[in-house]
């Protein structure tokens, strides 16, 4: 690290004053109670949450785990949330989040007696415009309960194929159902996200990275990071800066943060951000990438590239690397003996490819050329579906039933 860069957490800490929004860093090994200390921190939770208000909490939890891998936030910080919530004064307490997740999660802490749970995808729905969205610039679907509700944003820290890392602003996506969120992918993920934060931005932030995520996230394999960490502030872009720092990352580097402070959501520069609590260079710790270490990819394909966003190529790369988690290489080693490297073109391009056997067109740049091999859309991409979809045409090549 640079000499000047280790100056950066000093100046907003032992109450000096700071003109830039505030992210209080709490580390300890009990979770509800350094999720509390970390909102007293920032002045309480009656500053963000008034008497008789619906507050809704909106923790990651799409991806439904009891077990503590860092896949899902855990449930006593959202339990030390709901919690204060009633005690300042809430009306009424939802937790809410779409696709898989379950009532049986929080089983042992006392959420479901003090909360209302709600799975977006079964819950009543509004069709919104977003005024000045750049991505979602059509009428979409978000559960009615978005508008009468305050929320609290409790996503776990991971790191994140798409997005590098998955932080506050990624765990917004969850405000639309799991069934409508191809459109996300199909207007451009980065920017969708930002449209959804400010639909609804919520007054509270909490990261939950007691257990964190690294490796192959979105898809396998995947290891926990016990960080015994919760990172807290109104600021969605300060917050993320931090955690994206504390795990080893340059803000500069995570684009989604630098669109969103470009586009007037928060404060991403470090020596602007006043940090309350633990310095972040004492706890920083690299996550593991492993798509970026992905160099036996080349063995088996030829990934032609030309001006492709990073998120295509990590998209493509992290369901390659599933692919030989899950099923090994064997079967795309008979495929290169017998047809020579499958072709994989992501970006925009003028011609499509000539004399190969297999070309995979991914992501919507390549939809032009749709019907010159094997396509698949999304802008990035989902790793997961590029997993399923290279693996089962290949296997049907070698059925003989796609070439
Ligand atoms: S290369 Fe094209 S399809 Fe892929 S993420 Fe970038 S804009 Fe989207």
């Amino acid at each position: 690290m640079r000499k000047r860069d280790k100056d950066i957490f000093t100046k907003g800490v032992n109450g000096c004053k700071h003109l830039g929004p505030r992210v209080a860093v709490v580390r300890g090994s009990d979770r509800k109670a350094i999720t509390r200390k970390a909102v007293e921190l920032l002045g309480g939770m009656d500053k963000f949450i008034s008497k008789g208000d619906k507050v809704l909490i909106k923790p990651n939890m799409f991806t439904n785990t009891k077990e503590d891998i860092g896949f899902s936030t855990r449930p006593q910080v959202v339990e030390a949330l709901v919690e204060m919530a009633l005690e300042a004064g809430a009306s009424k307490v939802y937790v809410g989040e779409r696709g898989a997740m379950q009532r049986d999660i929080f089983e042992g802490t006392r959420v479901l007696e003090m909360a209302e749970m709600i799975r977006f995808d079964d819950a009543d729905f509004d069709i919104v415009r977003i005024p000045g969205a750049k991505a979602l610039k059509f009428g979409f679907r978000i559960p009615k309960i978005l508008r009468e509700c305050k929320v609290i944003n409790v996503p776990v820290a991971k790191v994140h194929a798409l997005t590098q890392v998955t932080l506050s602003l990624k765990n917004l996506m969850g405000y639309i159902c799991a069934c409508d969120t191809g459109y996300v992918h199909l207007s451009g993920l980065l920017n969708s996200i930002i449209d959804l934060s400010i639909l609804k931005k919520p007054v509270l932030n909490v990261i939950d990275m007691t257990t964190g995520c690294e490796g192959n996230v979105p898809a396998f394999p995947t290891s926990p990071v016990k960080m015994n960490t919760v990172i807290a502030s109104t600021d969605m872009v300060a917050v993320d800066a931090v955690a994206a720092y504390i795990m080893g990352f340059d803000p500069q580097e995570i684009r989604l943060i630098v669109l969103a402070h470009k586009r007037g959501l928060g404060e991403m520069d470090l020596k602007k951000i006043e940090i309350i609590g633990e310095n972040p260079d004492a706890l920083r710790r690299r996550f593991n990438t492993l798509w970026t270490e992905s160099d036996w990819i080349d063995e088996y394909f030829e990934f032609i590239k030309d001006t492709a966003c990073d998120a295509c190529e990590n998209a493509v790369r992290c369901g390659l690397t599933a692919i030989k988690a899950l099923e090994g290489v064997d079967f795309i080693k008979e495929i290169v003996d017998r047809y020579g490297k499958p072709v994989i073109v992501i970006g925009p391009r003028e011609k499509p490819i000539e004399g190969r056997k297999i070309v995979f067109y991914l992501g919507n740049c390549t939809a032009r050329w749709m019907d010159e091999g094997f396509y698949h859309p999304g802008c990035p991409p989902l790793a997961n579906q590029i997993r399923v979809f290279v693996s089962e045409v290949l296997k049907g090549i070698l059925r003989g039933e796609c070439i």
